[in-house]
């Protein structure tokens, strides 16, 4: 076999960063850049050059012993038939025709596939559709002023080359974080009810945020109601490979939170998950905690392109092809369709007979690759920004329900990278309040547990400290910790 070269997507985000994957006779791979690519025009990240890390070949399991697709097929069908209590989970780390593929699994078991997206739940649905579709990001270069509410260097990346070209056309970005942004001409540590009155917005401006399964709905609610008060158009960022596509694929239906499907095994009403290139135990912030709750059910079914944790975990693990390899397509966070140049539909095949082995129909990639273009590419490719359709919302007041412990990064693809820094970031009042020592540790306590970490000076606001490593006290993208010398 000569070596196969892949046109493909970065799966570190929904930036949608094409690049070319060449796997060599003995598999291993290397990335290549796509100058030709609109949305990164060739250039990568961190995360994106390190992708050979991130792939790894799934093996089919039952049991814990290794096995043929066709018996880990079998194996599931035989568990989920007359099943109840199932909840299925597929975030949007996968090609939109997987994503279908799932569905029409849910749909002969009757139930729904879930992106694990609480926030919205908590939203009206009038305003879905300024969530789900984001703003093409040539018009992020044309904006008068940008307020930033996500830190672009760790979170997306390849964003900030569209916030440095603004900036060359004569934008202002003002950046409301944990820390300050480099690229910002001001960076503010406001509360929400000073945002209209701080943030100088107006119809010229845009407003960028992101949400992800553990985004705090009243974040978006805030952010909503500012960019209605200030005419500005609000961009959602979003962490998946395909979460556009997986979000408009789902809607209306399988909104159900991440925390939601763990409460669900706590109390005993699921029993059996299913989930498709979503692992619980990198996607959630304490593994070892979210170990414990997968324990608990009767069938975990996992559907993965990748050798990740959870697949230890599992019953049944039904192995699929790289990512890289699929047939299929994905949608970018601005609404660009992006194919795959690969022909693997070894997903599909398995969901397929998975689906007709419950009850359904089978169906091919053919079949749902059409869906996917009427469905969602045909209303939705590259829309241009609508009104907002929201009204104003109430929201919470300030302050309610934030900790001091802050998760800065991505916190679903790239944790624990082998050059992640593994200090936790505090000012200088902390350190003398605290007494810490120079080349010391802070010991950090929640209801999860206490860790000694080591710390650097940072200016970051009075009172928070960042991480960008898992920390296992942490109980959600911000944590109550309280904080010692050791
Ligand atoms: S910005 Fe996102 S999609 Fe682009 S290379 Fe980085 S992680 Fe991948």
């Amino acid at each position: 076999m000569k070596e196969m070269i892949y046109q493909t997507v970065c799966p570190g985000c929904n930036m949608g960063c094409g690049l070319y994957i060449r796997e060599d006779t003995e598999g291993t791979v290397a990335v290549d850049f796509m100058k030709s690519s609109s949305a990164n025009l060739g250039k990568l990240c961190r995360f994106g050059m390190q992708l050979p890390h991130h792939y790894s070949k799934a093996t089919s399991m039952v049991d814990g012993v290794e096995a043929s697709i066709e018996d880990a097929i079998q194996a599931a069908s035989g568990k989920l038939k007359g099943a109840k209590d199932v909840a299925m989970l597929a975030v949007g780390a996968t090609t939109s025709e997987e994503h279908l593929a799932l569905t029409r699994v849910a749909d002969a078991l009757g139930t729904v596939v879930n992106t694990g997206m609480s926030a919205y739940e908590e939203i009206p649905s009038e305003c879905h559709p300024a969530m789900g579709m984001g703003i093409p990001l040539e018009d992020i270069e044309q904006a008068k002023r940008i307020a930033l509410f996500v830190d672009p260097y760790i979170q997306y990346p390849l964003l900030v080359r569209r916030l440095r070209a603004a900036k060359h056309n004569g934008a202002s970005i003002v950046a409301v974080g944990w820390k300050d942004l480099n690229l910002a001409d001001e960076n503010k540590y406001i509360n929400p009810d000073q945002y209209e009155s701080e943030l100088g917005l107006d119809s010229d401006s845009i407003i960028i945020t992101d949400v992800h399964p553990h985004t705090d709905p009243e974040q978006v609610k805030q952010l909503l109601n500012l960019a209605l008060m200030t005419g500005a158009r609000i961009m959602f960022m979003k962490p998946f490979v395909n979460s556009t596509g997986a979000q408009l694929l789902s809607k209306g239906t399988g909104q159900k939170g991440l925390s939601e499907i763990m409460a669900g095994i706590n109390e005993g009403s699921i029993k059996t998950l299913v989930t498709l290139n979503s692992d619980p135990l990198e996607l959630m912030p304490n593994s070892d905690e979210v170990a414990k709750t997968l324990e608990k059910l009767d069938t975990l079914i996992v559907i993965t392109s990748r050798d990740g944790a959870v697949n230890k975990m599992a019953h049944i693990v039904i192995g699929t092809e790289p990512l890289y390899a699929k047939a299929g397509s994905f949608m970018n966070v601005e609404g660009l369709l992006q194919n795959n140049s690969g022909t693997g539909t070894a997903g599909i095949d398995a969901m397929s007979t998975l689906a007709r082995n419950l009850g359904g129909s089978a169906f091919d990639y053919q079949a749902l690759h059409n869906e996917v273009l009427e469905s969602i590419v045909q209303k939705y490719t590259r829309p241009k920004y609508k009104e907002l359709e929201c009204k104003l919302m109430e929201t919470a007041a300030v302050g309610d329900g934030r900790g001091n412990l802050i998760y800065v990064s991505n916190p679903f693809m790239w944790f624990d990278q082998a050059d992640d820094n593994d200090f936790v970031m505090v000012n200088m009042n902390m350190v003398k309040k605290l007494g810490l020592r120079k080349g010391g540790m802070i010991a950090l306590t929640s209801d999860a547990g206490t860790v000694n970490v080591r710390y650097t000076v940072r200016d970051v606001p009075d009172g928070l400290i960042l991480t960008m490593k898992k920390l296992p006290v942490a109980t959600g993208s911000t944590t109550e910790v309280a904080a010692e010398a050791v």
